[in-house]
Parts: C-alpha cells; sequence; structure tokens
C-alpha cells in the first residue's frame, strides 16, 4: 500500500515538477546556443509556471535586442562601406570606389560585348592656385571641380576623385569613339566656364585629359595605363586638351 502511495507521488512529482523543469532547462539551453525557440505554454498558477511564464518574457526581449543589433551592425557596415569608397573631401567616389565599380561594369560590359570609355582629368598647374592662394583655396577649387564633372556626364558614368588634383571619369555604355570625343569637349568646355572666387579675384581654371575607349575585355590597369600616357601627351601639347585614343595593344 505504502509502495503505491509513494509510486503515487513520484508519478504525480514528476509530472508537475520535473518534467517542467526539464522542459525549462531544454530551453534555457537552445537560448543559449541562440537558437530560434518557440514560446513555452504553461499556464498553471504555480511557482513553475510564473517560472516559466517570465522564461517566456525575458527571451522575447534577448530576441528583439539582437535583432535590433544585427539590423545596426548591418547599417553600420554599410556605411562603412561608403565611407572607404568615397572621397572626404569632394564626395566622390574615391580610387577604390571607382576601381570596384569599373570592375563590375566592365565584366557586364563582357557578356554585353560593350565598350568602355576612361578619361583622366587633372587639373592644369594646380600647383600655383595652392601657391597663390592657399590651400583652402585649392580645396574649394576641387570641390567645385568635382560638381563640374558630375553635372556634365551622365548620372550613370563613374565620376571619382582619382588622387590629388586628378578626377577620372569612366563610361559604361559608349558605342563609338565620337560620343568619348564629345564627353571630352563637354568636360573642356565645362571648366572653361569656371571662375573661383580667390579672395575677391575671380580666376579661371583648365584641366587636361587622357582618354580611351576600350574593348571591355582588356584588364582595368591596360585601360588606365593607356589613359595616362595619353594625359602626359595632352600635358606636353600645351594643357587644357585632351588626347584621345582607341586602345591599343601593347
Ligand atoms: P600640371 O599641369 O603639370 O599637372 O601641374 P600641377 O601644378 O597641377 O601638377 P603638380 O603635380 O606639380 O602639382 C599638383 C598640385 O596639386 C600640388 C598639390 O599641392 C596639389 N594638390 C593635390 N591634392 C590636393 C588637395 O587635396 N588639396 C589642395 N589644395 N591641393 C592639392
Ligand atoms: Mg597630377
Ligand atoms: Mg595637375
Amino acid at each position: 500500500m505504502l509502495g503505491l502511495v509513494l509510486l503515487g507521488a513520484a508519478i504525480i512529482l514528476e509530472r508537475s515538477v520535473v518534467r517542467r523543469l526539464a522542459r525549462l532547462d531544454q530551453a534555457a539551453r537552445t537560448l543559449t546556443e541562440g537558437k530560434p525557440r518557440p514560446a513555452l505554454v504553461d499556464n498553471s498558477p504555480d511557482e513553475i509556471g510564473h517560472l516559466t511564464r517570465t522564461f517566456n518574457s525575458m527571451a522575447e526581449r534577448i530576441a528583439s535586442h539582437t535583432e535590433e543589433l544585427e539590423r545596426q551592425v548591418a547599417e553600420r557596415t554599410v556605411a562603412l562601406e561608403e565611407m572607404a569608397h568615397s572621397d572626404f573631401l569632394t564626395g566622390l567616389l574615391n580610387r577604390r570606389g571607382v576601381m570596384v565599380r569599373m570592375e563590375t561594369e566592365r565584366k557586364r560590359l563582357v557578356r554585353s560585348g560593350g565598350k568602355m570609355g576612361v578619361l583622366i582629368v587633372d587639373l592644369d598647374l594646380f600647383k600655383r592656385i595652392n601657391d597663390n592662394w592657399g590651400h583652402a583655396v585649392g580645396d574649394l577649387a576641387l570641390v567645385e571641380i568635382a560638381r563640374v564633372l558630375k553635372d556634365s556626364v551622365r548620372t550613370y558614368d563613374g565620376v571619382a576623385r582619382w588622387g590629388g588634383e586628378e578626377f577620372l571619369v569612366g563610361m559604361f555604355d559608349l558605342s563609338c569613339f565620337a560620343e568619348l570625343e564629345a564627353v571630352a569637349n563637354n568636360l573642356l568646355n565645362a571648366v572653361r566656364q569656371v571662375r573661383l572666387d580667390c579672395h575677391g579675384v575671380d580666376v579661371s581654371l583648365t584641366y587636361s585629359i587622357g582618354g580611351i575607349l576600350a574593348d571591355a575585355t582588356v584588364s582595368l590597369d591596360e585601360i588606365i595605363k593607356q589613359a595616362d600616357d595619353a594625359l602626359y601627351r595632352a600635358k606636353n601639347e600645351g594643357r587644357d586638351r585632351a588626347v584621345l585614343a582607341n586602345f591599343l595593344p601593347a
């Protein structure tokens, strides 16, 4: 008889306490492992029921905190990536940013069989602006030139600060050489309209352009090297001009 009573008590204890605690323990372990877990249902008015409901609301709060943290990390990663790819002074893409963009576009053009245009734009005798008017005025001039370049090309074109007083324009849907020429002439005319206010004195600026039209199968390094050579010729031929060429295999 006593044995039966003890057995009955053991079964009741197992159902009303041990099993429920084990379930709670399992849920806590799942939470620690960061796995998703359905809420435990325990509506009993006793202490274990109360503990289970408290556990549920704690798990819910942890889940929503984790979600918020993940959202913030994703947002900041995007912002950091943008910062790493843009030029602090002008807001244009920087060298790294435009290289990534051009490589993406180049691969797309290889599939569609298109051509790519690259213009390297270097301000003429810019050192004189700094020497005559100070570095701060030079900085403002760079910001102004960035705006002029951006406003003179199509939205889809890539405009970047290539370094110092050099900029790069990448065009990813050119069909012929005349289009490259038209953009370069447009850029030359645009800068000729600029008047910098240097401590009350209107100062004009020019730049030289080296440009290449290339098949997208050509590597970016090769395209840029030839655009640089063309720029060098534009400088030697007297500045304030564009020297453009079709890509020639070495
Ligand atoms: P060239 O026509 O041969 O290109 O002559 P340049 O004077 O433009 O070329 P050089 O390479 O001799 O000088 C470039 C100048 O650009 C010198 C440097 O102080 C200036 N520069 C480069 N980066 C910046 C910048 O971020 N801010 C300012 N204010 N000046 C800069
Ligand atoms: Mg330069
Ligand atoms: Mg220069």
